[in-house]
C-alpha cells in the first residue's frame, strides 16, 4: 500500500486532538507530521486564573511533544504559505508536500488594528500579557479597570466576561472599591448564544456591580502622556489616565486596560486563496472540508455560517470535536470506508464567576431556529469540572489522564452533560 502522509499544520487544541486520534491507528502504515511554531503549548483557558495569580505560567505550559502520542512527527518551524492545488506547504525549514491537510492555524491575534492598544492596554489573550496583568493587578491602587473587546469575531466569547468577573472578585477580597467595566461592539455578552442567555450574563455583570458596555467599539486608545511623555507608556506598564475613544463618539479614561485584540487568519492562510472576503476559510459544516479535495480547516481559523446570519463562536470545543470528525473520516478513507461522521455543532464552556464558582453553558449552535443554549447557574460543581478539564488537558499520555478522563466524563454524566474525551 502506498504511504500517504497527513499533514497537520498548527499544534494547539484542534492539531493535537487530530494528531491523536491518527497517528496510533495508523502506526507504521502512514505518516502524520505535525507542524508548530512553538515548542511549548499553553492552555488558553488558565490564562484567566493567571491573571488573579492561581496559576504560574509552569502551572499551565508543557512542551508540546509531551502531549503527543507515539508515531506523530513534530517539525517545528513555521508555515509560510499553502498552495492548496499543488498539495504544498512552503515552511521556514523547507516544502513540505502532502495527500491529506488539516490546517488548525488558529487565529492570530492583531493588537496593532487598534491605534493605541500595544502601548496602553495589555493583552488578555497570550500568556506574557497575562503575567503582565496579574504583576498590574497586584500593585493596583487605581480607580478603574475596563475590560475591552477590541472586535468580532474573537475566540472564546465568554473570556473577557471571566475575566471582569474574576478581577472584580480580586479586588473586592483586597477591599479596593475600584470600578470593573466591559467595554464590547456587541450588543449583549455571547449574542451566537441568544439575548436569552446575555441578558442572563448581563444581570450577572450586574448584580456584582461590573458596569456592561454594549454597542462601544473602540476606534483608538489615546496613552496618557502625562506620566511617560509624548510616546506615552512603554509596552506592558500601567498607566492612570488612558482614554477609550469609541466609534459611537464616547470616550471613557480608565487606569488600567485590559483588552482582547482584534482576530485575523494566520498570513499563510490569508494568502492561500482558502479564505473568504472575512478572511477566514469557509468549510462543510458537518466535515470541515474546504472546497479543496483532500484539504480540512478546524477550529479558529474555519468559519461556518449558523443559523440567524451569525457564524459559529471560535472556541476549543469546536475545534477538539471537529478534529475528531476530520480524523475519523480521513481513517475511514485509508481503509476504503465511507467517511460518515458528521460534526453536530454541539458545545459546552463554564464561564468563571470567581470565589470557585463557575456558570455552565451547553447548547447545539446548529439547531435550526438558531443556538439552543442552555445556561446552568454557577456552582462550585462546574468550576471543579473546569480544573479537572485543565489537569486533563495538560497530562501526559498513562494511567494519570486515564483517571482524570474517567472522573470528567462520570460527573458530565451525572448531570446529564453529553461529554466524550
Ligand atoms: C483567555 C482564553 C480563554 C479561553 N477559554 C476557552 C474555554 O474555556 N473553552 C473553549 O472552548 N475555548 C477557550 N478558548 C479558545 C481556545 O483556546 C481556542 O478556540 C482554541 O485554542 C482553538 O484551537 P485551534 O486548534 O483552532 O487553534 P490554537 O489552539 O490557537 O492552535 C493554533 C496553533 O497554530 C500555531 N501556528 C499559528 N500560526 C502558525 C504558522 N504560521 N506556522 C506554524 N504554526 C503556527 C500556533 O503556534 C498554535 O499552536 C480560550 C482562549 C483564550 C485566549
Amino acid at each position: 500500500m502506498e504511504r500517504k502522509t497527513i499533514l497537520i499544520l498548527g499544534g494547539g487544541v484542534g492539531g493535537q486532538v487530530a494528531a491523536n486520534a491518527l497517528a496510533p491507528r495508523l502506526a507504521g502504515r502512514h505518516r502524520v507530521v505535525l507542524v508548530d511554531k512553538q515548542r511549548e503549548f499553553a492552555f488558553a483557558p488558565s490564562f484567566l486564573w493567571m491573571i488573579v495569580g492561581q496559576r504560574a505560567p509552569r502551572d499551565i505550559q508543557r512542551p508540546m511533544e509531551t502531549l503527543l502520542r507515539k508515531g506523530v512527527e513534530i517539525v517545528q518551524a513555521e508555515a509560510l504559505s499553502i498552495d492548496p492545488a499543488r498539495k504544498k506547504v512552503e515552511t521556514s525549514v523547507g516544502p513540505m508536500n502532502f495527500d491529506s491537510l488539516i490546517i488548525s492555524l488558529g487565529a492570530e491575534l492583531a493588537p496593532e488594528k487598534v491605534p493605541g492598544f500595544q502601548e496602553a492596554a495589555l493583552n488578555l489573550y497570550t500568556l506574557g500579557g497575562s503575567c503582565r496583568i496579574q504583576k498590574s493587578l497586584e500593585a493596583f491602587s487605581g480607580r478603574k479597570v475596563a475590560v475591552l473587546i477590541a472586535s468580532s469575531p474573537f475566540k472564546c466569547p465568554a473570556a473577557p466576561y471571566e475575566a471582569a468577573f474574576l478581577i472584580q472578585d480580586f479586588l473586592r477580597r483586597r477591599r479596593s472599591a475600584a470600578e470593573v467595566a466591559v467595554f464590547t461592539p456587541e450588543p449583549y455578552p455571547m449574542p451566537t448564544a441568544g439575548a436569552k442567555v446575555g441578558e442572563a450574563l448581563k444581570g450577572m455583570l450586574e448584580s456584582r456591580g461590573i458596569r456592561f458596555h454594549p454597542n462601544h467599539k473602540v476606534a483608538r486608545i489615546e496613552p496618557d502622556a502625562r506620566h511617560y511623555g509624548i510616546g506615552g507608556p512603554p509596552p506592558g506598564c500601567v498607566a492612570d489616565g488612558n482614554k477609550l475613544v469609541f466609534e459611537n463618539g464616547l470616550s471613557e479614561t480608565c487606569d488600567l486596560i485590559i483588552g482582547v485584540p482584534a482576530h485575523q487568519a494566520p498570513r499563510a492562510v490569508r494568502e492561500s486563496g482558502l479564505t473568504n472576503e472575512a478572511g477566514w476559510i469557509p468549510v462543510d459544516r458537518q466535515t470541515l472540508a474546504t472546497n479543496y479535495e483532500g484539504i480540512y480547516a478546524i477550529g479558529d481559523v474555519a468559519t461556518i455560517p449558523i443559523a440567524g446570519g451569525k457564524a459559529l463562536p471560535k472556541a476549543g470545543i469546536f475545534a477538539h470535536s471537529q478534529a475528531e470528525v476530520v480524523a475519523a473520516n480521513i481513517l475511514a478513507q485509508l481503509d476504503g470506508r465511507a467517511p460518515l461522521v458528521k460534526f453536530d455543532g454541539k458545545g459546552w464552556c463554564a464561564i468563571e464567576m470567581g470565589g470557585g464558582s463557575a456558570a455552565f453553558g451547553d447548547g447545539d449552535f446548529y439547531a435550526e431556529g438558531g443556538p439552543e443554549v442552555k445556561l446552568y447557574e454557577p456552582s462550585h460543581y462546574w468550576h471543579a469540572g473546569k480544573v479537572l478539564f485543565e489537569k486533563w488537558w495538560l497530562a501526559p499520555f498513562g494511567p494519570k489522564r486515564q483517571a482524570l478522563r474517567l472522573a470528567l466524563t462520570l460527573g458530565a454524566k451525572a448531570r446529564g452533560i453529553p461529554v466524550s474525551l
